[in-house]
């Protein structure tokens, strides 16, 4: 059974997205720690990153980058946080938090955004991608 970041990236589920390549996706977080906080994802589906060839880690470090500078960008923080942790979704997701503090990187601080807010900033983000 195909995973819920699967359907996002076919589009059988909606996501606010940022920025996509022949082989990545990122959207923004639904229940994010911080506004802008967005998930890089690979389309292939692999639960653990460490299952990733290390060439495939290195381009999805390397999509993960890109998609960090426009946060950087257009979110106003003092920097952004990188994590792979969690259980939830058995498919890699790269997690990039606007840090301004460090609750921001807790995971248990959540920020509610409307419809409208997550499509601004998803705009703003994607607008900033090279
Ligand atoms: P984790 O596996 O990292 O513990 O949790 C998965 C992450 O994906 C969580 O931060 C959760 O908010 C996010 N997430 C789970 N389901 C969806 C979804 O349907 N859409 C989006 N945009 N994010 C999701």
């Amino acid at each position: 059974m195909p995973t819920i970041f699967t359907k996002i990236i076919n589009g059988e589920i909606p996501s606010y997205k940022i920025a996509e390549d022949k082989d990545h996706f990122a959207f923004l977080d639904i229940n994010p720690n911080a506004a802008g906080h967005t998930l890089c994802v690979p389309k292939r589906e692999v639960d653990k990153i460490w299952d990733l060839s290390e060439e495939e880690y290195l381009r999805l470090m390397a999509f993960s980058r890109k998609v960090a500078l426009a946060i950087e960008a257009s979110v106003p923080c003092e920097r952004v946080g990188i994590s792979v942790i969690g259980l939830e979704v058995p498919h890699v997701h790269v997690h990039l938090i606007p840090l301004q503090s460090m609750k921001n990187a807790t995971f248990q601080h959540k920020e509610k955004l409307t419809p409208e807010e997550f499509q601004k900033i998803a705009e703003t983000i994607s607008g900033q991608v090279k």
